[in-house]
């Protein structure tokens, strides 16, 4: 069975059963400056769980783009990529375990056919706050499940809240059990290296756990933990392990996810994909996928936060395509089409944007290799090779620390590295610290504030400027409001002031900020503004602020626009291509 078809498969399952279908969330969050990249299914859904309503009902399904940056480093072994998809499932204070579990074992044992006897499921063995989760046990048991494929374990495993285990749960906050289940590899034998017994959770490789299904029904109060009257489900399976398990490999690089790409770079170099040219194929198939991605979103590569990311994705595989005598450009331009495709068939992105990304990319990886001469040839001039040296090439080259490192036949220390790095950075203040806080911090004061402001900068540059004006995107950290929107010419600094006048007038006039959820099409028609590039529902959430602007979106918002306090005006640029750029702060 094809990896395009087990995702359509799940989207369906859940269709028939009641849920909508709603589209995944961009790879790179709108408006949040707590994270970089969506990492899971469940960030776009955190208001929902929280209980604001959902426009598109009780019960939601999708599968969801995401990229963990932090996992760059464990690429090479066979089942860590950075880019993933994450399958989900939610109940809104709707459906529960009784229905929930028995649906997880009808997908993966009849529609995915999934031998039962490869299939292992997890528990919450209890503590002394919250008991054993019996009656997720009784619904595993009446599926056929025996005692020797359920297995129990602590609130470090088979727990879920913000906060982590129940104990470190402060109050008002809602957790609960999970209940996760693994495929097992039956070929693979426990390395005992990972400890003397092999069971689900062990790192071996003889399991693979392929989801997880959160039942959120405790809260936090001052007298402890008490049942939620409404309570949420909310499943997560990794869409790349799911078809790793479907397809029998323990290897995600050995699915059609990949082989397509291995096989160009097989090609390409001239090697075989295996023993010691594994990793470095591995390597380069996971970052081009997730940099292909991500510029067919509209990424581009630079020297900051998300678009430094994907630099270093870039360069990373250069530098291994490189060291498997191949040529980088050859086999990034031949795996793009495939790339493309299947992701554009998924409905994540524009076919038409495979020209683009290849043009993009070829630019990105020329700069490279001139920077690659360079850097070759200051470190062979350098009479020290040292952790200054790699912050010098950092700097000049926009060398990431691990490239230095593999042009230098010297053990340099990354840590040392990274001191001169934040000692650098805490000066030039190009990191917002905030971004590294992770995924679910809740969003700020400041972040509410500029967020509403940006639907009346988009509204007042219509205003001023005319129908041509579009969003075309937009980005808020601690200390100003970025948005991009279409324009043609170079607007007069008479207009922009027009602009700014009338933002801070509707301020003043303290308008009401309402939502209403109402049909996507009826809503466009009526004239409600939109972020094109974002796809929305069927149904979906408009705010209104007063009469004066009224556009989709999720939230969220102050309720009156005094809350946002007088805005000035930093800068407009142009960014060429029909696109401006306006940055605009608090007083
Ligand atoms: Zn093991
Ligand atoms: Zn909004």
């Amino acid at each position: 069975m094809k990896a395009s078809e087990i995702r359509q498969k799940y989207l369906d399952f859940f269709a028939k059963r009641g849920h909508a279908v709603i589209p995944a969330a961009p790879i790179i969050p709108r408006d949040d400056p707590t994270t970089l990249f969506n990492g899971s299914g469940m960030q776009q859904l955190v208001p929902y769980l929280k209980g604001e309503k959902h426009p598109m009902g009780t019960r939601l399904v999708d599968s969801q783009p995401s990229f963990r940056a932090e996992d760059i480093e464990s690429v090479g072994d066979n089942r860590h990529t950075t880019m993933f998809e994450m399958l989900g499932n939610w109940s809104l204070g709707d459906y529960f375990k009784a229905d929930q579990l028995p649906w997880v074992w009808e997908f993966f044992t009849k529609e995915l056919a999934l031998d039962p006897a490869r299939l292992h499921v997890t528990l919450f063995q209890g503590d002394n706050t919250v008991p054993k989760d019996q009656e997720s046990y009784l619904l595993w048991h009446k599926l056929g499940l025996k005692d020797d494929h359920i297995h129990y374990y602590d609130s470090s495993k088979n727990w879920w809240s913000r906060a982590g285990t129940p104990d470190n749960m402060p109050i008002g906050e809602v957790g609960g059990p999970t209940s996760e289940i693994f495929f097992e590899y039956t070929a693979v034998n426990h390395d005992s290296s990972y400890g003397k017994e092999c069971h689900v959770n062990c790192d071996c490789g003889r399991f693979l756990e392929i989801g997880n299904s959160v039942f959120m029904e405790y809260e936090m109060t001052s007298e402890g933990l008490r049942k939620l009257p409404a309570q949420n489900v909310d499943f997560g399976g990794g869409f790349e392990r799911i078809v790793a398990a479907v397809q029998d490999t323990p290897d995600v690089f050995a699915t059609d996810l990949f082989t397509p790409i291995i096989s160009t770079i097989e090609q390409v170099t001239g090697k075989k994909y295996k023993g010691a040219n594994m990793p470095a194929m591995r390597v380069i198939a996971d970052h081009l996928r997730a940099a292909t991605f991500m510029s067919a979103q509209g990424l581009v590569p630079s020297n900051k936060l998300q678009g430094y990311t994907m630099r270093r994705l870039l360069r990373r595989a250069a530098v291994r395509a490189r060291s498997l005598g191949g040529d980088a450009k050859e086999i990034f331009l031949a795996s793009i089409p495939s790339i493309i495709g299947f992701y554009s068939s998924a409905g994540f992105i524009s076919a038409d944007s495979a020209s683009g990304v290849a043009e993009l990319i070829s630019a990105e990886l020329d700069k490279f290799t001139s920077a690659l001469i360079r850097g070759e040839r200051e470190l062979g001039k350098a009479n020290k090779v040292n952790e200054q040296l790699a912050f010098d090439l950092y700097q000049s080259l926009g060398f990431p620390f691990e490239i230095t490192q593999e042009l230098t036949s010297i053990k340099l220390d990354e840590t040392k590295f990274n001191k001169l790095l934040q000692a650098h950075q805490s000066k030039s203040r190009t990191a917002s610290a905030g971004m590294f806080k992770g995924g679910l911090a809740d969003q700020s004061e400041t972040t509410t504030r500029y967020h509403t402001a940006t639907h009346l900068v988009h509204q007042a540059l219509v205003d001023v400027l005319g129908e041509e004006v579009t969003q075309a995107g937009s980005n808020i950290n601690s200390e100003r409001l970025r948005f991009d929107y279409t324009y043609s010419d170079k607007p007069s600094n008479d207009q922009l002031a027009r602009v700014i006048h009338v933002v801070n007038q509707k301020i003043a006039d303290n308008l009401p900020v309402t939502k209403a959820i109402q049909d996507k099409d009826k809503a466009l028609r009526s004239g409600v503004r939109a972020f094109f590039p974002e796809k929305y529902p069927d149904r979906v959430t408009v705010y209104s602020i007063g009469s004066y602007s009224h556009e989709l979106c999720g939230g969220p918002h102050v309720a009156h626009t005094s809350a946002i306090g007088p805005l000035e005006l930093v800068k407009d640029e142009n960014l060429g291509q029909g696109i401006r750029r306006i940055y605009i702060r608090f007083v």
